[in-house]
């Protein structure tokens, strides 16, 4: 028998698919994890869970505790249904900017959600700074602070890291990932170049992100906004501390659309944004590494929560942008 115990047991062991179309034009292996197929639909669930159970070995989340957070959505996603198959409350902060779809899902699953002003990291009342503030102020309740709290990327250092290993029988050249709270793309990082140094750690940023100017220059210039959610930086989080950068790759919004629509199209894969910044980058590296090259990036979740975005031409029209050919 192969039966998975609850929710809980069922996140991970997601597969590694290979990007048909983006593979054959580049004569590399475009591999990508397929996050979207977690239960909680995102990359997050692993993160979620691992900041849960390290609180609860640690004696900070007892029964019937609270769990707070600042999200973009797809943590809080996790973290909510975790809730429920552990018996936990949660609350979400979470900025006004993120799309509808999430915001409803958050309170479908029966978190208590919160949606304040988008505000930059600096200002006290940023969604982050004020979640914090709220875990500190209820009673039995954790911040999971996602973004600075450690439990984050060893959870991708002990199962995607590993995963991505085992399923590619240690042949990778390159793993590429665009960073929120830098989770995904360390902790396999991470474990990646334990394994071979000779693997190549390059993140992936969105325009308008400060990460990509970092990797190059050494300071932080962020400026102007991407459609992409759930990515880009504005300062170097715990979690992207002393970690392994060989290059980064910056990929703007029209060639992240061209991405996601042709993954649609041409490989019957329904994507988030954040995905087409993924696979833009795995391209550029692809054709830039030259044919026979194996390239890992991630899947991180699925086009249904942006529908009435990235997938409404509508929308894209109010930001300048077109549905590609
Ligand atoms: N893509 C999406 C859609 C996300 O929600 C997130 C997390 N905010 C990421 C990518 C980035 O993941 P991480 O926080 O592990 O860097």
């Amino acid at each position: 028998m192969d039966i998975k115990h609850g929710f809980v047991d069922s996140i991970g062991h997601t597969p590694l698919i290979r990007l048909n179309s983006f593979s054959d034009e580049t004569g590399c292996e475009i591999l990508g994890k397929a996050e979207f197929l977690n239960p909680g639909g995102s990359v997050k669930d692993r993160a979620a869970l691992g900041i849960i159970e390290t609180a609860e070995k640690q004696g900070q989340l007892k029964p019937g505790g609270t769990v707070v957070e600042g999200t973009a959505g797809n943590t809080g996603i996790g973290l909510a249904h975790i809730c429920n198959a552990k018996g936990y409350k949660c609350l979400i902060v979470i900025p006004d900017t993120q799309s509808q779809e999430k915001i409803d899902l958050l309170r479908t699953l029966g978190a208590e959600v919160r949606t304040v002003p988008a505000v930059p990291y600096r200002d006290p009342n940023n969604y982050v700074k004020l979640s914090g503030r709220i875990a500190a102020e209820l009673d039995n309740a954790i911040w999971a602070n996602q973004f600075d709290n450690l439990a984050n990327r060893e959870a991708h250092y002990h199962t995607t890291g590993p995963e991505i290993w085992q399923q590619t029988d240690g042949k990778v050249d390159a793993w590429v990932a665009a960073t929120g709270t830098g989770g995904t793309y360390a902790g396999v990082a991470l474990y990646l170049k334990e394994q071979s140094a000779a693997v190549q750690c390059v993140v992936a940023d969105p325009m308008g992100s400060g990460l990509y100017s970092f990797v190059k220059t050494g300071e932080i210039n962020p400026s102007g906004n991407s459609i992409t959610e759930g990515i880009g930086n504005s300062r170097i989080t715990a979690n992207m501390e002393n970690v392994p950068i060989d290059d980064a790759v910056q990929i703007d919004d029209p060639e992240a659309l061209r991405v996601v629509y042709q993954l649609l199209r041409q490989d019957g894969l329904f994507m988030g944004g954040s995905v087409g910044i993924n696979v833009g980058a795995a391209y550029e590296l692809a054709k830039k590494l030259g044919p026979g090259h194996t390239i890992v990036t991630v899947l991180c979740d699925g086009g249904a929560r942006y529908q009435s975005r990235l997938y409404n031409g509508e929308w894209l029209a109010s930001k300048g942008l077109t549905v590609p050919d």
